[in-house]
């Protein structure tokens, strides 16, 4: 089968591209860096099928950074039948810069003009066919976002590739001309392919390239000093092949763009203009958290605005006092958007159950099966499916921030911050990620330089609430809602966000202090310009989310419903002891045994004989945290009797818990606290063992049994009572003088490390 390669500059539209010809979701960022690793899809409009390579953003062939490296040796040793050149025309010039280099190989190749309506917009031009001529390729314009002219550039790629290509570069009537020509002829006689890719790099005294030809290196050298060339320079041939490879793109290939000068003038400004107040000194990061802040509100709050404190009567006003639209719309107040649409669906998945329950009790059927089906099967599946419309509204609005190029823009701001943690900017994209899935985000680290520094992030992600810890948080937050007054859902799980990201902070700093010691390494990253979020992008990302969230439901979470249901309900000599019996069941004998482990954390031996059903749910949740909200959806029919009524799925089971458990709101918080940072889900952590190696590992999961343990025994301490913060701060100055004292001890070490090298 036909291979292509999609190359181009980060955030030239690659993914987004590869996306459109293959039709498949992979995300999509206005944000460079995204795409880490290769990705492979099928194009299937031509007569053969093609093999579709989305490989991660590069500004050069050199090999200095991760990225830089996967995608030179794709194209060096897997050799594509074509390179599809990805060239974002709205920055020409320095998108060109790795067009030249790609010339060089003797690949096929074709060019494709992106964003091209963003330049129509602008009401900019550029003359194709003149820029055909020059540059001697295929140009194809295409809008990868609207989907314009891609199949045209697929077939030009497979016209491209009936015909050779020679390599060609634009360096030789620089200066260094004669001395790439020569290397070349050189690498030929050595039968080295590529050679004129290679004789390039030799002149440039790129690493891998002296290394793998020491003596063609040597004889390049003395050729440049020989001839004098290259005065300019100082010697630095790098310097000096880039800026021959710049005078050469703005002689030759600038002219064929005809921008109408005012108009992206304007548009400039206007992006600096929202940098000036969102990129502010001190002002940008509490901008960030109060944007923060206002996306929970209007996905969880049921006080939206917080109307209902000023005007508490809008269900009586519009007349529907004591129906269901009163629930759905005005529960207090008015509800957010988010809130809206989770109890339409609430209401429409209780009908259901109830349906189904009256439906197969006129049909005659064991009433032990329906409790199997009612109860467990769907009362666990409906407590967590409740949530995904709020789970999707809140992805909603961090892809708009993160499509806008706005995230970009956080990530350089806390840069700042970072440092001082001893971690770079660079870090924060697969943070962010993992707000999503910490799969993802756990090998999008692959591009951070340092090793420790990286292994260390893999180790936090887990910190950054994923999507399907979502629905503890909100099932829980909904029920301590109503139980205490005034406090809101929003305010609760923008707070345990917030833990979740100061907890992942400070561990930064103990670690890079102790066991991952080292500086942050340097980020520098370029801004994307401000744009309007593609529509279809969005559909995409919020999809992806939903099909992953229901295939989900539909396969552990049942199966973990059917188990739960099987041990709730049997005894250990296979006897049915259903409900009234729950106490004699297997699943309550082995939460017994564990309970006494969380009873620092509030949720342990204080709570009364149905307390187990935390216990048991902490530990589900290694399967997969929706495992936790499932497991109370599942029990909540034996313990609850008849369900309370009146509140939505998934916070009335929580509610049925508090009452059979007599638990208590520091407890609540705690035990949120604790699942956010515990162990993750399976998934994560075979990820992490790949990402960390199996040696490490061990403290791994080590560090994230110790964190959660501590940090929701410190959360429901002091939710019990204040006054033992000053037994925290005495343990945490402690700490501190601790690792300082071993910072000194180490320095110390090493400086004496380095005094006996040197005298060696
Ligand atoms: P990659 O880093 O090269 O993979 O780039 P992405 O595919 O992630 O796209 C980067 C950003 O550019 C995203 O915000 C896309 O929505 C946007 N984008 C990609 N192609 C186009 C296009 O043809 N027109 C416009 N206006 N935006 C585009
Ligand atoms: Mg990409």
């Amino acid at each position: 089968m036909l291979k292509f390669a999609l190359v181009g500059n980060p955030n030239s539209g690659k993914t987004t591209l590869f996306n459109a010809l293959t039709g498949s979701t992979a995300h999509v960022g206005n944000w460079p860096g995204v795409t880490v690793d290769k990705r492979i899809g099928t194009y299937k409009k031509s007569d053969d099928p093609v093999d579709i390579v989305d490989l991660p953003g590069i500004y050069s062939l050199s090999p200095y950074t991760p990225e830089e490296v996967i995608a030179r040796n794709f194209i060096l040793n897997e050799r594509p039948d074509c390179v599809i050149n990805i060239v974002d025309v709205t920055n020409l010039e320095r998108n060109l810069y790795l067009t030249t280099q790609l010339m060089e190989l003797d690949v096929p190749m074709v060019v494709a003009l992106n964003m091209t309506d963003v330049l129509d917009k602008r009401g900019d031009r550029i003359d194709v066919k003149a820029l055909e001529k020059r540059i001697g390729l295929p140009v194809v314009e295409i809008s990868a976002l609207k989907g314009n002219n891609v199949d045209t550039l697929m077939s030009r790629a497979i016209e491209a590739i009936k015909t050779p290509r020679a390599a060609v570069s634009v360096l030789k009537e620089s200066a260094l001309g004669s001395a790439i020509s020569n290397a070349e002829i050189a690498l030929k006689l050595k039968e080295v392919e590529a050679p004129l890719f290679h004789a390039v790099k030799l002149v440039e005294k790129d690493t891998i390239e002296v290394e793998t030809h020491p003596a063609e290196a040597r004889a390049a050298e003395a050729f440049i000093k020989e001839n004098l060339i290259n005065d300019q320079f100082n010697g630095d041939t790098e310097a000096a092949i880039a800026d021959a490879r710049y005078k050469y793109i703005t002689q030759h290939f600038s002219s064929t763009l005809t921008r109408a000068r005012k108009q992206s003038y304007d548009e400039l400004s206007k992006s600096d203009k929202a940098d000036k107040v969102l990129t502010h000194k001190w002002a940008g990061i509490p901008i960030f958290l109060v944007i923060m802040f206002a996306i929970f509100h209007l996905t969880f709050s049921e006080n939206f605005l917080y109307l209902g404190s000023i005007i508490p009567s809008f269900g009586e006003w519009c007349g529907v006092e004591g129906s269901a639209a009163k629930g759905v719309f005005f529960a207090g107040g008015l509800n957010s958007p988010g809130v809206i649409l989770f109890n339409a669906l609430d209401l429409l998945t209780s009908s259901i159950g109830g349906w189904i329950g009256a439906g197969l009790e006129g049909l005659g059927v064991n009433p032990v099966l329906i409790s199997l089906l009612i109860d467990g099967a769907w009362g666990g599946i409906a407590s967590v499916l409740s949530f995904l419309p709020q789970i999707l509204v809140l992805f909603l609005f961090f892809s708009i921030l993160e499509d806008t190029g706005y995230m970009a823009r956080v990530a350089f701001m806390l840069d700042r911050i970072f440092r001082r943690f001893g971690v770079s900017g660079r870090a924060f994209m697969p943070m962010i990620m993992g707000f999503g899935c910490s799969v993802p985000a756990m090998i999008n680290t692959r591009t951070m330089a340092d090793e420790k520094e990286r292994q260390a992030t893999v180790r936090v992600i887990p910190f950054f609430s994923c999507g399907a810890k979502m629905p503890i948080l909100l099932a829980i937050a909904g029920a301590i809602a109503t139980m205490v007054d005034g406090l809101n859902a929003d305010l609760i799980t923008y707070g345990m966000y917030l833990l979740g990201i100061v907890v992942a902070l400070v561990s930064l700093l103990v670690m890079r202090n102790t066991t991952q010691r080292g500086e942050a390494s340097p980020f520098i990253m370029e801004l994307p310009t401000y744009h309007i979020p593609g529509f279809k992008n969005l559909m995409l990302h919020l999809w992806d989310k939903a099909k992953h969230f229901i295939q989900k439901a539909f396969t552990i979470i049942l199966v973990s419903c059917i188990a739960i249901w099987f041990l709730s309900n049997f005894g250990w000599s296979w006897n049915y002891v259903g409900e009234e019996g729950m106490d004699q069941s297997i699943l309550a004998s082995i939460g017994r045994l564990i309970q006494p482990i969380f009873t620092p954390l509030g949720f342990g031996s204080q709570l009364n004989e149905n307390g187990w059903v935390f216990a048991v749910a902490a530990v589900l949740g290694l399967i997969a945290k929706e495992d936790v909200i499932a497991a109370f959806g599942a029990l909540a029919a034996c313990l609850g009797g008849t369900l309370l009524g009146g509140m939505e799925e998934g916070v009335e089971e929580v509610a049925v818990m508090v009452a059979a458990t007599g638990i208590d709101v520091p407890a609540l918080i705690s035990f949120i606290a604790f699942n956010m940072l515990t162990v993750p889900c399976f998934a994560a952590v075979a990820t992490a063992r790949g990402e960390i190696g199996k040696e490490k590992f061990k403290w791994t999961l080590l560090f994230w049994i110790v964190v959660s343990y501590l940090v929701s025994s410190i959360v429901y301490t002091v939710g019990i009572a204040v006054w033992s913060i000053a037994i925290w701060a005495a343990v945490a100055v402690l700490t501190t003088v601790g690792i300082v004292a071993y910072n000194k001890a180490m320095d110390k070490k090493e400086n004496e490390k380095r005094l006996l090298n040197e005298r060696k």
